[in-house]
């Protein structure tokens, strides 16, 4: 299937804030970059916003016929408190704190990340390369950019060198700054700075000796900054100048405009051809942190196990609710859309139950061929996802009429109808039914009853791991245990 060739998509880019027909390097590809987590703690809903969004555009072009080469990096190296080019590494701060290895902290909340993302249903990326493991590649980026004489060596550490960079490059271009005003905006270098300017970045750190996370390097030892992993893993991978990079919005400065730098530095192309930002989910109408408290972890959601919302909501709904919102638009969590949400997942998934039953006839009162190029044009227009969602609500508006015999509907375009429905909402939205029909709810019964049995005979035996884990994973499918004075009892969402 090759669909993308009767549809030309636009996407939105953030390098030039304008929405651009989009052209791949080679016909029928696409490269697609996007900046991982940094693995030092459990990722909250926010990250799982930005990651579920490229999902949902990885998801369309695959849709779309096109040959996918996803990557998305994990950052287990070289990220320093603060986003900055001094203080500890997070990930071996966390390990002096829980007296372990910064690799255990690195493993611990990589499975994290995995499982929460698989409970959401998002795909594998194809490749996802660490950092860590491209420290070699790192550091021949940066011998190529001292010797374009676009970094300096300072007291065993590399910095790029932001002003000379400027002089025939423009820094500043994603983020819409300029050089001039940060010049100015700025205080002056504290005398112990080894920078020339307070704008130049870490390519390469020294280690002081406690420095637990370091690697021999011709400077010395010591670890990569932040910024180089990325350009790193995405040109090898993807060649020198790719067709997409995404990230969180956050990201876009300092960290995306310092990936352009290098690689203009070090190959004198611009790497990227369209730039992808998301936006922030908030709470209570301030940005998610994991930095601070303002944050929800997917497990508070799906357990109920929070002071936030009146009740738990399943993995589905809440991918519903992230949908139902642009990914360039701010999001906010609150209990109120999370419900109005569920309510619009159930009704979606009544209608698919109902579509097979629905009797047909001579003719369509729906003109269905022109309901689903309407779908094709909303994730045209920049993956506009809440446009979708109407549109298939409008699906839903015939199902039901069609089902009261008051419109009707012919074989073929029930049949449209149906695989349409199916590829938008499972395919490209990557909502799962998580309902449940009547037939299977005996079955269920049973099945769910033994687990409650096997949950009891645990935790007899104060096995808390295999118990929670029983209680834990119902809820992600949708049902709740709950503990009372009879024993256990059930609910299914
Ligand atoms: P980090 O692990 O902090 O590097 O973040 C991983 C990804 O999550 C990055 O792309 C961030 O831009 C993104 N991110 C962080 N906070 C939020 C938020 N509140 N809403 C949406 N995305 C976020
Ligand atoms: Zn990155």
């Amino acid at each position: 299937m090759q669909l993308y060739k009767d549809q030309s998509l636009r996407i939105h880019n953030s390098l030039t804030g304008k929405k651009e027909i989009f052209k791949p390097i080679n016909e029928g590809h696409v490269g697609m970059y996007v900046c991982g987590p940094t693995v030092y703690s459990n990722v909250h809903l926010g990250n799982c916003r930005t990651f579920m969004s490229f999902d949902m555009i990885f998801r369309y072009f695959k849709h779309l016929g096109f040959k996918v080469r996803y990557v998305r990096n994990i950052t287990d190296a070289g990220h320093l408190e603060n986003d900055a080019d001094e203080g500890e590494d997070k990930i071996a701060k966390k390990a002096k704190l829980e007296q372990i290895e910064p690799m255990e902290v690195v493993q611990r909340y990589t499975v994290d990340f995995h499982n929460t993302l698989q409970q959401f249903n998002l795909l594998p990326p194809s490749i996802e390369p660490t950092a860590t493991g491209h420290i070699i590649e790192q550091i021949e980026i940066i011998k190529e950019i001292l010797e374009k004489g676009l970094a300096y060596v300072a007291n065993g550490s590399v910095y790029f060198d932001v002003v000379k960079f400027n002089e025939n490059h423009d820094y500043g271009k994603l983020s819409g700054r300029k050089l001039e005003d940060m010049i100015t905006n700025t205080r002056e270098l504290t005398a112990q700075s080894e920078k020339k300017n307070p704008q130049d970045f870490a390519l390469w750190k020294k280690a002081e000796p406690q420095h637990i996370m370091r690697w021999p390097s011709p400077w010395g030892d010591g670890f990569p900054g932040w910024h180089l992993e990325c350009t790193a893993m995405s040109t090898k991978y993807l060649g020198e100048t790719f067709d997409i990079h995404g990230g969180g919005m956050d990201l876009k400065f300092p960290h995306h405009e310092c990936e352009i730098a290098q690689a203009e530095a070090s190959t004198g192309k611009s790497p990227v051809n369209y730039w992808m930002h998301a936006n922030m989910l908030t709470l209570n109408g301030r940005k998610m942190s994991k930095s601070t408290d303002n944050n929800i972890y997917p497990a508070e959601i799906f357990s109920g196990d929070n002071h936030i919302l009146s009740k738990p909501y399943t993995p589905s709904v809440v991918r519903f609710f992230m949908m139902q919102a642009h990914y360039t638009s701010i999001l906010d969590l609150s209990d109120e859309a999370l419900q109005a949400s569920e309510k619009g997942y159930n009704r979606l998934m009544d209608a698919l139950d109902n579509i097979d039953t629905l009797k047909t006839g001579e003719t369509s009162d729906f003109n269905v061929q022109a309901w689903k190029q309407k779908c094709y044009d909303a994730m045209n227009d920049d993956f506009n996802t809440p446009i979708l969602i109407a549109q298939l609500f409008e699906g839903v508006k015939h199902i039901n009429l069609i089902k009261e015999n008051k419109e009707t509907i012919t074989q073929e375009d029930k049949d449209v109808l149906t695989s349409t429905l199916n590829a938008f909402i499972f395919d490209v939205l990557g909502i799962e039914n998580q309902s449940l029909t009547k037939d299977d709810s005996n079955t269920l019964g049973g099945v769910v009853e033994l687990l409650i049995d096997i949950r009891n005979e645990a935790r007899a035996n104060k096995d808390f791991a295999t118990s929670d884990k029983i209680r834990d994973q119902l809820i992600v499918l949708g049902i709740q245990l709950k503990d009372g004075k009879e024993g256990t009892t059930f609910s299914v969402n």
